[in-house]
């Protein structure tokens, strides 16, 4: 690698990707790498907070697979920010796949505590026919375009004899338990119902070995290293940009000009552009000058965008047991098997699958995290503070039975409202390929004689199969830094050839 390398890269964005891109470059000796960022904050869907004395997580909370396989976690490592019982060898081996084992209790909508044993049919059912989507189009595809179809009538065709002598109630229950698993992998998967994700498109994903954990003293910690081995002038914040101009040159000199909301105008080598996939579908048509290729539009509409929030709940003391990592919610007053409700302005508050019980070193401290996705989470989002919390502290009345238990403080996330994000992380939508995650990594131009790598894409959305992820962000940006610095060592010295 030539060492000083003085090619101007904007970096637009400076969530995990964007951050993760400038480190490589300036450790490799780029000298002239400006990040663009919209909000006043580094980040992105990166976001520690408070509710009340307890730590929170807006945002990410989780490393999915702490191994060595996970730069996340060796970053995290490195840096000092994992508990030790993280780093231990056990609990890197465990190969859980996306489901950490949980201690659950279980509640239903009668008000009833079941005991968690009554329910592991109905788990093990659901994660058995998770692990084992049909990964390859077959025959059987054709009737099950969606993991949502596949799930629900493979549990119909398999209940329906192996429950069979089993009471209506417990059916009923049992039924419920699945569809508060459906509800969940929404969340998982930040879709509205799972029969909007693509049942082959859904196997692309991989997981890392680990039992997942959080950061104890949150994930902002891991932001906030990689930003203090940067330069303090590096990022440009409350900098959205408008506009990029690329495929010619305004000054005869660059070949893209980033043009901010506030008219500036900035000439680089090379952009690299790592703002949500929602805020691409939402604004490519004014983002890109001249409009992006078709291949690239065609992945943007291809892979899908959805919205998952979480509810924190403080309460001044505990209602679940001691041991308790997650509350699961079972309605038993539903006849279908469903991910989604009818009348959601009326029944949002249905969609919610769950509550994490929060971690804190805090002492007293007692706090819930709900999870909602979809529409119903969108709809969330518009509604006063009041209102939600009318309709959490009802249904946990309704739960536990228990009038006597008040919420103390309440505060949801809006990632749909959010004008920089306009969701929450990406998903394989029906007919979503490998080739559309391929696409969306492309650098621009794609061919002809311009000056190469003038427009380059990273982000959680294109990664092939770690999207959705911190450490699929993470590693998005390296591989476009590490593109360009193959590209500057093959045609070094290259400033003075690649300009002139
Ligand atoms: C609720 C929630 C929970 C999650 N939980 C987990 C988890 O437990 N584990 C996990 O691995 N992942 C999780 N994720 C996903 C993870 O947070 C993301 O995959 C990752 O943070 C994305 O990083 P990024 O750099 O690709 O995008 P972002 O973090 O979104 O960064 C993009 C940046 O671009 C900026 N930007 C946008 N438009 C412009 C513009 N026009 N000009 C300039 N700047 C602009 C934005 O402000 C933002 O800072 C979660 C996400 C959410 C929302």
């Amino acid at each position: 690698m030539a060492e000083n390398v003085d090619a101007k890269i904007v970096i637009i964005g400076c969530g995990i990707a964007g951050i993760a891109a400038a480190h490589r470059l300036v450790k490799s000796g780029f000298t002239n790498v400006q990040i663009l960022e919209a909000t006043g904050r580094s980040g992105g869907r990166i976001k520690t907070g408070r509710l009340g004395n307890t730590m929170i997580e807006i945002g990410a909370a989780f490393i999915h697979g702490p191994s060595e396989e996970n730069p996340v976690f060796c970053l995290a490592r490195d840096y000092n920010l994992l508990d030790p019982k993280t780093l231990t060898p056990e609990n890197q081996a465990v190969d859980v796949g996306e489901y950490p084992p949980l201690v659950p209790n279980w509640f239903t909508s009668s008000g009833q505590k079941v005991n968690p044993d009554d329910m592991n049919p109905a788990l093990d059912l659901f994660h058995v026919l998770l692990e084992n989507t049909p990964q390859s189009k077959s025959h059987k595809q054709r009737s099950w375009p969606s993991v949502g179809d596949f799930l629900r009538s493979e549990v119909r065709r398999r209940t329906a004899k192996r429950w069979k002598d089993k009471d209506k109630h417990t059916r009923q229950l049992l039924l419920g338990a699945i569809s508060t698993m459906l509800k969940e992998e929404c969340c998982s998967s930040a879709t509205h119902s799972l029969e909007d994700l693509d049942l082959v498109g859904f196997s692309m994903y991989l997981s890392i070995k680990g039992v997942d954990c959080t950061f104890p003293s949150g994930s902002e910690g891991l932001i906030s290293n990689l930003m203090s081995e940067l330069p303090a002038d590096l990022v440009s914040y409350s900098r959205p940009v408008r506009c990029v101009h690329w495929g010619c040159s305004e000054s005869g000199v660059n070949a893209v000009t980033v043009e901010c909301e506030d008219g500036e105008k900035i000439n680089a080598d090379h952009v690299i552009v790592t703002v949500s996939l929602g805020y691409l579908k939402k604004h490519h048509s004014t983002l890109f000058s001249p409009p992006l290729p078709g291949q690239k539009l065609k992945s943007i509409e291809k892979i899908g965008f959805g919205t998952c929030d979480k509810i924190h709940v403080e309460f001044e003391s505990r209602w679940w047991d001691a041991d308790c990592e997650i509350i699961y919610l079972v309605w038993d007053d539903e006849k279908d098997i469903s991910d989604h409700v009818s009348d959601i302005s009326k029944n949002w508050v249905r969609k919610i699958s769950s509550f994490n019980v929060v971690e804190s070193s805090e002492r007293g401290s007692h706090v819930l995290c709900g999870w909602i996705s979809g529409h119903e989470a969108e709809h969330m989002e518009t509604l006063p503070e009041q209102e939600v919390r009318r309709s959490i502290t009802e249904l946990i009345h309704r739960f536990t039975g228990d009038l006597t238990i008040i919420p103390k403080r309440i505060e949801c996330t809006r990632w749909f409202h959010d004008p920089w994000t306009l969701g929450s992380y990406c998903h394989p939508a029906i007919g979503c390929s490998a080739q559309n995650f391929k696409n969306m990594m492309e650098p621009l131009p794609t061919r002809g004689k311009q000056q190469p790598l003038q427009v380059m894409f990273a982000g959680e959305a294109t990664h092939p199969c770690y999207y959705s992820t911190l450490h699929g962000a993470l590693l998005s940006g390296w591989r476009e830094a590490d593109r360009l610095i193959s590209h500057y060592s093959k045609t070094s010295p290259l400033h003075s050839d690649q300009k002139s």
